[in-house]
């Protein structure tokens, strides 16, 4: 797959995408990541790339043409146009659904807004999906297009060791994840599950589905209410 972030901040999302996971990925040609700078296609010699808001307002707006110009400058008039995604605090707040969706594409092309936002015009002409990462206001789209790239690239083949990492995390299949726990085995006086330590995998794993499903109804409800419960499940929350 390969990603692509326009951002008029490109060295804050190399930083953030050289390391880690995300890094090796990269190195080990799992995914290509390419950050783009919007300035660089601003097309006047003081680099402007932004301007007044039209009646007036807070804040500068981020201008339509160095956005437009530097999206085209990544594919060839006759090739399909890479799907646009931009971040926004309007747009539909991302789950994990649509991670697993956008990983299954082959390419996608990330834009960041700044300042007070993005001339509307542009959006309507080459946006193909606006994504916010929760109902609060970032000062730039760089942080949520670095936690969507993040998202999408480890569910690609081989970015993590193995699927089943992530096939029990939270969210994957509706549910949170049960808890977990590392060396020592008592630490501060609290004793890690004796379950855990007893090598039995089908009641470590009855052990972990039954947090997992008490856990998701404490904590979110409304994601509970959508679980479809077998017999095994209902009877590991009779049994609480
Ligand atoms: N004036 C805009 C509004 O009220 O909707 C907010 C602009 S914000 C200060 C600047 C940029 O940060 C946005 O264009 C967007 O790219 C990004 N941003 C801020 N909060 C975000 C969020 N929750 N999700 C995604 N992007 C966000």
């Amino acid at each position: 797959m390969r990603i692509d972030i326009l951002t008029l901040f490109p060295d804050m999302c190399e930083a953030v995408l050289s390391e880690s996971i995300i890094g090796r990925a990269r190195k080990a040609d799992k995914v290509e990541i390419k950050c783009t700078n919007i300035r660089d296609f601003s097309g006047n010699k003081h680099n402007k790339v932004d301007d007044m808001p039209y009646g007036g307002g807070m804040g500068m707006i981020m201008s339509a043409d160095p956005i437009y110009n530097c999206y085209k400058s990544l594919y060839n008039e006759g090739e399909d146009k890479p799907h646009l995604i931009f971040m926004s605090p309007k747009g539909k707040t991302l789950t994990q659904k649509r991670v697993v969706e956008l990983s299954k594409l082959d390419r996608i092309v990330i834009l960041c807004g700044h300042y007070e936002g993005v001339d509307e015009r542009v959006v309507e002409e080459i946006v193909d999906e606006e994504i916010s990462i929760g109902d609060y206001v970032l000062t730039g789209g760089e942080l949520p297009a670095l936690a969507l790239a993040d998202a999408v690239c480890r569910m690609l083949p081989g970015v993590l060791s193995d699927d089943l990492c992530f096939e029990e995390e939270s969210h994957f299949g509706g549910l949170l994840e049960h808890p977990q726990y590392t060396r020592p085995a008592v630490w501060h006086e609290k004793e890690v599950p004796s379950v855990l330590l007893s090598g039995n995998h089908a009641e470590i794993a009855k052990w972990k589905r039954k947090q997992a499903l008490l856990i998701t109804r404490d904590r979110r409800r409304e994601m509970f209410d959508k679980i479809k419960l077998d017999k095994f499940d209902k009877k590991l929350l009779d049994d609480n």
